[in-house]
C-alpha cells in the first residue's frame, strides 16, 4: 500500500485499539509505527497486541515498526485516605515524607528516597502533570516541609516531577529492565527511553538491548535539552515528548525547543517524532480544532519525521478519524510549494563521506530530471537514512535483505522499505530497483529512477555507486542469459 505523504504517523496503542481490527483499521487509515506503551498494561495484553501487529503487517505485506515505550523512572505520590483525593489551598503547607501511613490534607508518601537526597531548599515540586506546585521550605534525608505555590487536587498516585534537579536515579527501573528484556525477545523494532537525563542513560540502555533493537530518547527533562549534542550521539532516534517537557520547563519554551531539536536530528540523519496533545481534543470528538490541525501542520513544515498519537489512538472515541486527520493534513501540507521551500532551504550541506556525495547526487538529479524515484539498496538503513536527510521530492525505496532495517526504517521520512533478496551483482540490484518500483507503482516502464548501491555489497556504509536507470531495462536484463 503507497502513501501519498512522506512524514510517518506512530500510534499508540491501547484499550481503544488492541484487536487486530482496529490495528488493521489504523494501519489502513495511515499508522506506520505502533507504540506500545509499557506504563500501562500487563505483559500479556503487550504480547497480544505484537501479534496482532505482526499479522497485520504479514497481511499488508508491508514492514511495521513497533516501538516499545519503557516507563522509566517516573515518580508517584503514594496513597490518600478517606476519599483518596484532598484539596490544597495556596499559600497552606504540606509535607512530603517516606512515611507509607495514608496520605491527607498535610501531609502525603513520596516512596523515592533519592528525590529527598538530591532536593535543596527552593527548589520546586510539580504534582499532576504540574496543576500543583509546591516550592520546598526545608527538607531532609526523609522529608521535605512545601508551601502551596498552585493549588488543586491532590489524588492517589499522581505524577510528580522535579524540574530544577538532576535526579540521582537509574535511568532504568526494576519494572523497565523486565519489560525491555520481555519487548526485546518478543522482536521490537524501536525502544523509547522516557525520562533520559543524561548519555550515560542511553549507553545503559544499549547495552541491555544488545542489538535487538534500536534505541530512542525521549527529551522530557531540562536535563536532555541540556546535553542534547551528547543524548543524540547516543541515540537512534528522539522524541520530543512535549506533555512531560511542558510540565517540566515552562510550556512557552517548548515551541522552540522543538524546532531547535527537530533541525539537529535531521542534520544528524536521525529520525525524530514530534509527540503529544497534537490532536487532543479528537479523544472526544471527530472532527480537531484548528489549533491542533495547526500544530500537526507546523512538525511537518519543521521537516520531522514522525508526529505521534497518544491517548487520540489509545484510548479515545475516534483512533481512525484521529490517523486520517493527521494523514490528510500531511498531504495537504507536502503538496504547499511552501512546504518545498522550507524543506529545501534548511539542508545542511556539512557532507563528509562519498555516500553524503552520492546521495546528494541522486537528490540533485531527481530535482533536476523526470527520474521517478531513488532506491537505495541499504543493508543497515545507514545509506537510507542519509538519502531521507536529503529530503527529497521524489519517493525513496530503501531495498534490504534484512526485515528488521526495513522495520526500523519505517519510522524515517520519506523511505518507503522492501524486503529484497540479498543480491551480488550491481545488474540485479538495478532489477530488484526497478521491479520494486514498478509493482508499487512510483514508476512506468518507461520512466527512469535513480539507483545507489555500495559495491562490493554487503559491506554496510560502502554506498559508491550511482546509475541512472530506464526501467525498460528490466526487458533487457530479463532476455538474457546468466
Ligand atoms: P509519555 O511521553 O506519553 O510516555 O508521557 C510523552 C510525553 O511526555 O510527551
Ligand atoms: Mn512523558
Amino acid at each position: 500500500m503507497r502513501r501519498h505523504r512522506k512524514i510517518k504517523i506512530v500510534a499508540t496503542l491501547g484499550p481503544a485499539s488492541s484487536t487486530k481490527e482496529m490495528i488493521r483499521i489504523l494501519h489502513e487509515a495511515g499508522a506506520d509505527v505502533f507504540r506500545l506503551n509499557m506504563s500501562h498494561g500487563s505483559h500479556d495484553d503487550v504480547a497480544a497486541r505484537h501479534r496482532a501487529i505482526r499479522e497485520v503487517e504479514a497481511e499488508m505485506g508491508q514492514p511495521i515498526a513497533i516501538l516499545a515505550d519503557l516507563q522509566g523512572p517516573k515518580l508517584r505520590v503514594g496513597v490518600f485516605g478517606g476519599e483518596g483525593a484532598f484539596d490544597l489551598e495556596v499559600g497552606q503547607p504540606f509535607r512530603l515524607d517516606l512515611n507509607d501511613a495514608p496520605g491527607d490534607a498535610t501531609r502525603v508518601q513520596l516512596p523515592h528516597k533519592e528525590i529527598f537526597d538530591a532536593l535543596e531548599p527552593g527548589a520546586s515540586l510539580l504534582v499532576n502533570d504540574g496543576k500543583i506546585r509546591l516550592l520546598v521550605n526545608d527538607c531532609g534525608r526523609d522529608f521535605a516541609n512545601c508551601t502551596v505555590t498552585v493549588g488543586g487536587t491532590i489524588s492517589n498516585r499522581k505524577g510528580v516531577n522535579v524540574p530544577d534537579v538532576v535526579l540521582p536515579l537509574a535511568a532504568l527501573s526494576d519494572k523497565d529492565r523486565r519489560d525491555l528484556e520481555f519487548v526485546c525477545e518478543l522482536g521490537v523494532d524501536w525502544l523509547a527511553l522516557s525520562f533520559v537525563q543524561r548519555v550515560a542513560d542511553v549507553e545503559e540502555a544499549r547495552s541491555l538491548a544488545k542489538g535487538r533493537a534500536a534505541i530512542l530518547s525521549k527529551i522530557e527533562k531540562p536535563a536532555a535539552v541540556k546535553d542534547f549534542d551528547g543524548i543524540l550521539a547516543a541515540s537512534d532516534g528522539i522524541m520530543v515528548a512535549r506533555g512531560d517537557l511542558g510540565v517540566e520547563l515552562p510550556v512557552q519554551n517548548v515551541p522552540p525547543i522543538q524546532k531547535r531539536l527537530v533541525r539537529k536530528c535531521r542534520a544528524a540523519a536521525k529520525p525524530v517524532i514530534v509527540a503529544t496533545q497534537m490532536l487532543e481534543s479528537m479523544i472526544e470528538s471527530p472532527v480537531p480544532t484548528r489549533a491542533e490541525v495547526s500544530d500537526v501542520a507546523t512538525a511537518i513544515y519543521e521537516g520531522a519525521d514522525a508526529i505521534m498519537l497518544s491517548a487520540e489512538s489509545a484510548a479515545g472515541q475516534f483512533p481512525r478519524e484521529a490517523v486520517a486527520t493527521m494523514d490528510a493534513v500531511a498531504q495537504e501540507v507536502e503538496s504547499d510549494p511552501t512546504y518545498t521551500q522550507i524543506i529545501e532551504s534548511s539542508r545542511s550541506a556539512h557532507r563528509t563521506t562519498v555516500a553524503d556525495g552520492i546521495v546528494s547526487a541522486a537528490r540533485e538529479i531527481a530535482e533536476t530530471t523526470d527520474v521517478k524515484a531513488i532506491a537505495c539498496f541499504s543493508e543497515s538503513g545507514t545509506t537510507a537514512l542519509l538519502v531521507a536527510r536529503e529530503r527529497p521530492r521524489v519517493p525513496i525505496i530503501a531495498l534490504t535483505s534484512l526485515e528488521g532495517t526495513a522495520r526500523r526504517l519505517s519510522l524515517t521520512w520519506g523511505v518507503d522499505c522492501v524486503v529484497s533478496e540479498p543480491v551480488d551483482r550491481f545488474k540485479h540490484a538495478v532489477l530488484a530497483a526497478i521491479h520494486a518500483a514498478v509493482d508499487q507503482g512510483y514508476a512506468q516502464p518507461t520512466e527512469r529512477i535513480v539507483v545507489t548501491a555500495g559495491v562490493p555489497f554487503n559491506t554496510p556504509g560502502s554506498t559508491n555507486i550511482l546509475r541512472v536507470a530506464p526501467c525498460q531495462e528490466r526487458l533487457i536484463y530479463e532476455g538474457e542469459p546468466e
